[in-house]
């Protein structure tokens, strides 16, 4: 697992038995790699001046292999681009720079003293939703797994040092389709759960996908420890595909049978996410024919009025609208509940995510 001349690796991206196993190819015995991935996963800024309390042999392995000029090692310590806040102060958005220049958005939310961070997991998305930012500009490439920790430690680090507390929930709902990324997705998640790094909990940490059938079973099928949330936004196919182009590839009766399928194997409430557009998908008959399809699946509603994005025409359902959808999934024994608009002002609200000021 050395990294080969002139292709580096990043650390981050390595889980704790890679990173035993590289050490151990170093001549290193197990307790290098555990002060080696603390401080990766802690204070990875600390290893820009060598900690002192790493030992000898680790120190040596580093100076060959990551201080030095063309090591085969670097870690993803992403730049701050610009910081913006919402008008409030409870939402902060960051644009942060990838070692190729590329830009990702990383936004922090908080409520009651409690933190959630939502992150990406590609530049950019494939999948074209029209009436969402990200898919807008279409997509650029996948992140690494080293990316998507990096925006997690990148949060923790200002949480500590703006509110000497911590990050609470996570939320794969930033730039991107996780499951058109599941290998490295995966990967992150394991080391941002791992008690030995960032230690969130699996339970408070959720994936968000637009339906890849395929990968939802695989979740279910892996025992995935993770919440599913499945953003549905139509309850047939038409009104679905009308939105969500990747809705031709697979049909409503098949993902609604991944979803059946999860529920039986994994046990746990999958959320649905609705974002009403007005005219769309917020009337009625449309609320009906929600209720129908989810019938005996275990699921939570979640509706999101429409954020603006530049590229989509439709206007967000009027209250009274979004009102009478809820209530009659209610009736029809769903629990439903309206998503907070948190960062609209600047842009950070779900699907506003573009990364506009790229370079
Ligand atoms: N690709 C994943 C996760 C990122 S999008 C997914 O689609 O689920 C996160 C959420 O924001 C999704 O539920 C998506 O449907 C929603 N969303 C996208 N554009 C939006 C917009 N303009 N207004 C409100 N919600 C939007
Ligand atoms: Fe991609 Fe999700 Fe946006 Fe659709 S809503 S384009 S899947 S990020």
């Amino acid at each position: 697992m050395s990294a080969a001349p002139g292709q580096s690796r990043s650390l981050h991206d390595l889980s704790f038995t890679e990173m035993v196993e590289l050490l151990h190819q170093g001549g290193l015995n197990p307790i290098h790699a555990r002060a080696l991935w603390r401080s990766l996963h802690g204070h990875a800024d600390l290893l820009e001046k060598m900690p002192a309390t790493f030992l000898g042999p680790l120190q040596r392995w580093l100076e060959k292999n990551f201080y030095a000029d063309g090591a085969g090692f670097f870690v993803d310590a992403p730049e701050t681009v610009t910081e913006t806040r919402s008008s409030d102060g409870m939402t902060r958005k960051f644009l942060l720079r990838l070692r190729d220049g590329k830009t990702i958005e990383t936004v922090l939310m908080g409520y009651d003293g409690r933190f959630t961070a939502c992150v990406s997991t590609q530049v950019g998305c494939a999948m074209g939703c029209v009436f969402c930012a990200t898919g807008q500009m279409g997509f650029t490439r996948h992140l690494r797994p080293g990316e998507i920790i990096a925006q997690v430690l990148h949060v923790q680090r200002i949480l500590r040092r703006d509110h000497g507390t911590h990050l609470r929930n996570l939320v794969l709902m930033g730039m991107g389709e996780p499951l058109h990324n599941y290998d490295a997705v995966m990967k992150a998640l394991a080391t941002i759960a791992d008690v030995r790094g960032p230690s969130l909990s699996k339970h408070r940490i959720t994936i968000s996908t637009v339906g890849l059938v395929p990968a939802i079973r695989r979740m279910a099928d892996e025992g995935c420890p993770y919440n599913l949330a499945l953003s549905l936004h139509g309850a047939d196919d038409a009104q679905r595909q009308a939105l969500i182009p990747v809705g031709k590839k697979w049909h409503m009766a098949e993902l609604i049978e991944a979803c059946r399928h999860y529920d039986h194997t994994i046990g746990k409430r999958i959320f649905i996410e609705w974002t009403l557009i007005a005219g769309a998908n917020d009337t009625p008959e449309i609320a009906h024919q929600l209720a129908e399809l989810l019938q005996g699946i275990n699921v939570h509603i979640n509706l999101i009025p429409l954020n603006p994005t530049a590229g989509f025409a439709g206007n967000a359902s009027a209250h009274k609208a979004g009102i009478a959808f809820q209530r009659i999934l209610r009736h029809a024994g769903y629990p439903v509940t309206f998503r907070q608009r948190r960062g609209i002002d600047v842009a950070a609200g779900c699907g506003q995510l573009k990364a506009d000021r790229a370079s």
